[in-house]
């Protein structure tokens, strides 16, 4: 089965958090503050795996959890960073946040891509003594890692896509030309998912071909089968476009060549703009007349034609060759740049700030999301750094809360593990 699209969650790891410890030796007491920071947590990376042509395992795995950063410990000990959870896709695959749509990355280089980040380690209370401070009872949590829900989309990737009705011979023509061994059969939509071919013109010379589901009437409409694969076209550099030139299936090849044109600037109107040259197929079920009759028609277009027999492999050489040589002063494949963050997305998360507030044991405890990145940011020893979170505890309500809770002057405060004493 072809799966081209799925759902997925992800989740990079959180860091760890730092330690709160004091240095202990044999006859020496009040030893200094010795907590370790907390290791990175994992991030979530994609990588091409060039074995994968579907994004069928994604049915059924969809969850992925990339690990935890340890925990500092006593006498400076650092936690350790965890590792990278690898997420393998076909090549060719877009991913892009399922709440916004926003593309996040197209995954179609070699290299890797990190798609969820994950959160830094927390400093220990090794970096807060000062000299008015000297045992700093509080260190850094780590932060939590970045999570989406993604929706993967696979585009793939070829130089040149054949297009046509179902039965013309596209599978036909790439299994001679490349060493793509499609189905081959004498009924409709044989071809039930997108095949690709290296068609290699010689030594150094070769480009990919892609054998896409035949197009029918009113397919760009969602009109049955072919809809779906159009947007396999859609990076392609160049279309060959096949049509039966024999008429063998009862078809006139003028109208066949105007609805599937028409198909394709229904579904988009680049794609119908794309270079294409017609390669008029059966030509050994086809008298001279009839396929004289058509070149002019499509040269008329002005489009090239090649007549072929893929069946026989007659003139299929010949337009390869041109392919080749069309596909030189092509621009390269599209390769689809992120999308930014949209401004309204921006204020949507701007405007999440949801707390809660508990009490226990005459300690205040704020659970608010949306203060971990910016908690992570804060530099305790810095008066100005703890300002500004004065000031964001204050805009963001979180302050007026705790007074009408009757929260006194010297109370404790603790957000993620981080306490502090709360002043007026
Ligand atoms: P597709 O649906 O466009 O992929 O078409 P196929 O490649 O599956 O071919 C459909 C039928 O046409 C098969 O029975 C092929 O053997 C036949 N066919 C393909 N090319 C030729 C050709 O050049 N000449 C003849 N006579 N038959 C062909
Ligand atoms: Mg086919």
């Amino acid at each position: 089965m072809f799966v081209d699209k799925a759902k997925i969650t992800v989740k990079a790891g959180n860091g760890g958090n730092g330690a709160v410890s004091f240095h202990r030796e044999k006859y020496i007491n009040a030893g200094g503050p010795d907590g370790g920071d907390g290791g990175k947590g994992g991030d979530i990376v994609f990588v091409v795996d060039d074995n994968m042509s579907t994004l069928v395992d994604f049915r059924y795995k969809r969850k992925f959890v990339a690990p935890n950063g340890q925990d500092g410990g006593s006498n400076r000990c650092s936690g350790k960073g965890a590792e990278d959870l690898v997420i393998r896709v076909p090549r060719g695959t877009l991913l892009r946040d399922s709440e916004t749509g926003r593309l996040l990355a197209d995954i179609s280089g070699d290299h890797p891509y990190i798609i969820a980040k994950g959160g830094r380690g927390g400093a220990g209370n090794q970096h807060f003594a000062t000299p008015t401070r000297q045992i700093p009872r509080f260190a850094k949590p780590g932060v939590v890692g970045e999570g989406y829900e993604l929706t993967l989309e696979l585009k793939l990737l070829a130089d040149v896509g054949l297009v046509g009705f179902p039965n013309v011979g596209k599978s036909t023509l790439i299994s001679v030309v490349s060493a793509a061994k499609p189905k081959i059969a004498n009924y409709h939509f044989t071809t039930l998912s997108p095949v690709l071919g290296v068609v290699k013109l010689d030594e150094q010379k070769s480009f990919v071909m892609a054998d896409i589901p035949g197009l029918i009437e009113g397919a760009s409409e969602g009109v049955g089968l072919g809809h779906e694969f159009l947007r396999h076209v859609d990076r392609c550099r160049l279309i060959i476009h096949v049509v039966d030139v024999s008429g063998i299936e009862g078809r006139d090849p003028i109208e066949d060549f105007h609805a599937i044109n028409r198909e394709l600037k229904s579904f988009s109107e680049e794609l119908a703009e794309r270079p294409q040259i017609v390669a008029g197929n059966k030509c050994d079920m086809a008298s001279a007349e009839q396929v004289e009759a058509f070149r002019s028609f499509i040269e008329g277009q002005g489009l090239k034609f090649f007549d072929i027999s893929a069946a026989t492999t007659k003139g299929t050489k010949q337009l390869v060759d041109e392919v080749g040589k069309l596909l030189d002063t092509l621009p390269p494949i599209t390769e689809y740049e992120p999308e930014p963050m949209s401004l309204e997305e921006l204020e949507l998360k701007k405007e999440d700030r949801r707390f809660e507030i508990e009490i226990e044991d005459g300690i205040y405890y704020i659970d608010a999301p949306f203060l971990e990145p910016v908690l992570s940011t804060i530099n305790m020893e810095d008066y100005e750094s703890l300002q500004y979170f004065q000031r964001v505890l204050r805009f963001s309500g979180i302050i007026d809360k705790l007074e009408e809770m009757g929260i006194k002057e010297g109370d404790t405060v603790d957000i993620f593990g981080l306490q502090f004493d709360f002043v007026k």
